[in-house]
C-alpha cells in the first residue's frame, strides 16, 4: 500500500546550507534504501516535504523527522492513500525556490512568499505539481 504525507516545518536557527546538504545527503541514501520517494523544499527558513512510499517506511521517516531538532512546528499537511507515485524520481529531490517565478507561488498563496502555514493542502500538492513541471527540482536522487 502506497501512501503520500506532506508536511511543513520551521528550520532551527542553525540550519544553513552545509547542514542542508547533509540533510539531502542522508535523506537520499535512507530513502533510496527504504523505496521513499519525494521532494524537500527549503525557503525563508520554512520546509516543505512530500514523501511517498509505503504506509510502514514513510510512518518510520516521518516520526524521526518529527523529532529532528534540526526543525520545529513540524504540521502534518496532508497523508493519503495513493495508487501511484507522483515523484517516483526522486529518493528526495530539492527545489529551489530562487528559480521559481514569484507568480507561482502568487497563484496558490496569498503572497509570494513560501508559506506552508497558510495553504490549503490541495493547493500544497498543486505547488510540488508545479515545481516537477517547471523543473525547479534539483539533484535527482
Ligand atoms: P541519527 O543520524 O542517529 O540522528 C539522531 C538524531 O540526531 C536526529 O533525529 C537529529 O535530531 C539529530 N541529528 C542527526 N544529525 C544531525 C546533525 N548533523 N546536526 C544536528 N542534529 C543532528 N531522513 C530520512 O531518512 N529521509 C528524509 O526524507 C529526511 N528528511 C528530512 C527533512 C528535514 C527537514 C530534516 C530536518 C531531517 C530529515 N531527515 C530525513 C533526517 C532525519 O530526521 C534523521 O536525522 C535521519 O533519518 C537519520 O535518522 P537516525 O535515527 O538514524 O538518526
Amino acid at each position: 500500500m502506497l501512501v503520500r504525507l506532506i508536511y511543513a516545518s520551521r528550520a532551527a536557527d542553525s540550519v544553513n546550507a552545509e547542514s542542508l546538504t547533509h540533510i539531502m545527503k542522508v535523506s537520499r541514501a535512507n530513502n533510496a534504501a527504504r523505496g521513499l520517494t519525494g521532494v524537500l523544499v527549503f525557503s525563508d527558513g520554512v520546509f516543505l516535504q512530500l514523501l511517498e512510499g509505503g504506509r510502514e517506511a514513510v510512518s518510520a521517516v516521518y516520526n524521526r523527522i518529527s523529532n529532528d531538532e534540526r526543525h520545529r512546528d513540524v504540521m502534518l499537511v496532508s497523508y493519503d492513500q495513493i495508487n501511484e507515485r507522483r515523484f517516483a524520481g526522486w529518493a528526495m529531490g530539492q527545489a529551489n525556490l530562487s528559480r521559481l517565478n514569484p507568480g507561482v507561488l502568487l497563484k496558490y498563496s496569498e503572497r509570494a512568499v513560501l508559506d506552508p502555514y497558510a495553504m490549503s493542502a490541495q493547493a500544497t500538492l498543486a505547488l510540488f505539481d508545479e515545481l516537477v513541471s517547471t523543473a525547479v527540482i534539483a539533484c535527482p536522487g
